[in-house]
């Protein structure tokens, strides 16, 4: 069996080895008799699979003893109310950058709950850069301030934080989750759906600051409460218990190859043959500004919509599969999240070479 190499944005590719590893302890986790499909989430051995995740993240992350991991359900979409449903509750006001669709939606969301500003947007150019920031547009008593860190459709990515003083920053980082060393302790919280780098869909993981806990307004459903979360240590009700066995063997494998500072090394190389090869080509462009290029989401095109629908298809036939972009962008966009082999990026490359060479 031929696998393919997949650059689908999400639900994205699982490194081989943890596949591997999964399959070869379907039937029997660990001399329980049972696969971990089929587990109590209450069982002795489920704990020290949800706990041994929790612990592989926080050592990976380097996460400071004040923030809860929650492994929630919902999908980072449901964050986008839950986030002010938790948090927009001392004056009602939070601080919003557009970056494109998930910082949008988040906004939108969020304007259910209370006073919401686009201190900036990069709408004006197809989202292809990350707007600079006036900290005078800042809202001074704004409960948090949101920003969407990678940018999945558009593919850029915040290189420098901003600088928010007193008020909590809050980072969806669904398409960059591990995918280089974050410092945590710069965060009031950082979340994002694990489909992208961490896990198969169904699992959404919350890092919260301690002190930003306990404020939820009153009509805060249960399940979105991330408080009675933490206090249940996400057992409050049945955790997506599959998704958070592969997320542990997915941390694993980073860890046995060196962790965040080996990965980042890692998709920087790969990141680079595709720029690279990009900046050189005469009929492929990428579309973003280059000092705020994605590591981990690479739109590009031609000059011809045909052109494009001719190496979508093309690519498709070779084995180089999911390269269509965003149905708002268009064009092409490689998604290489941490499980894509550099061999993937090359070959890869290699086939948009001759591609070019054989249609100009
Ligand atoms: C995919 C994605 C989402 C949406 O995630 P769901 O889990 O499908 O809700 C939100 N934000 C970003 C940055 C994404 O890449």
């Amino acid at each position: 069996m031929a696998r393919v190499y997949n650059f689908s944005a999400g639900p994205s590719m699982l490194p081989e080895e943890v596949l591997k590893k999964a399959a070869a302890e379907m039937l029997d986790y660990e001399g329980s008799g049972q696969s971990v499909m089929e587990m109590s989430h209450r069982s002795k051995v489920y704990d020290s699979i949800i706990k041994g995740a929790e612990q592989l993240l926080r050592e990976l992350m380097n996460i400071p003893d004040n923030y809860k991991v929650l492994f929630l359900q919902g999908g980072a979409s449901t964050q986008f109310a839950a986030i002010p449903l938790n948090f927009m509750n001392k004056n009602g006001k939070a601080d919003f950058v557009i970056t494109g669709q998930w910082a949008k939606k988040a906004y939108q969301e969020a304007q259910k709950y209370g006073e919401c500003k686009a201190v900036a947007s990069s709408a004006d150019k197809t989202f292809s850069y990350i707007p600079k920031l006036d900290k005078n547009e800042f809202t001074k008593d704004a409960d948090y301030f949101y920003i969407c860190m990678n940018n999945t459709i558009y593919g850029t990515v915040y290189h420098e934080l901003p600088d928010t003083g007193d008020v909590p920053l809050i980072a969806d980082v669904s398409s960059c989750f591990l995918s280089e060393p974050i410092d945590v302790s710069k965060f009031a919280m950082v979340y994002g759906g694990a489909q992208k780098n961490v896990a198969p869909a169904g699992l959404t993981i919350c890092i919260i600051r301690e002190d930003m806990l306990g404020n939820a307004r009153d009509i805060t459903p249960t399940m979105l409460n991330y408080q009675i979360m933490a206090d249940n240590d996400s057992l409050y009700n049945t955790p997506p218990c599959y998704t958070i066995y592969i997320c542990k063997l997915v941390l694993e494998w980073l860890k046995e190859m060196g962790g965040l500072e080996a990965i980042k090394e890692r998709n920087i190389k790969k990141a680079k043959i595709l720029y690279d090869f990009l900046d050189n080509s005469k009929m492929f462009k990428g579309t973003v500004v280059p000092e705020d290029r994605s590591l981990m989401n690479v739109p590009f095109v031609t000059d011809s919509e045909e052109l494009n629908a001719k190496f979508i298809k093309e690519a498709t036939d070779a084995g180089f599969v999911n390269l269509k972009g965003h149905r708002s962008v268009g064009g092409m966009r490689a998604s290489i999240y941490n499980a894509m082999p550099v061999e993937g990026i090359e070959k890869l490359v290699e086939f948009m070479a001759e591609f070019e060479k054989a249609n100009s």
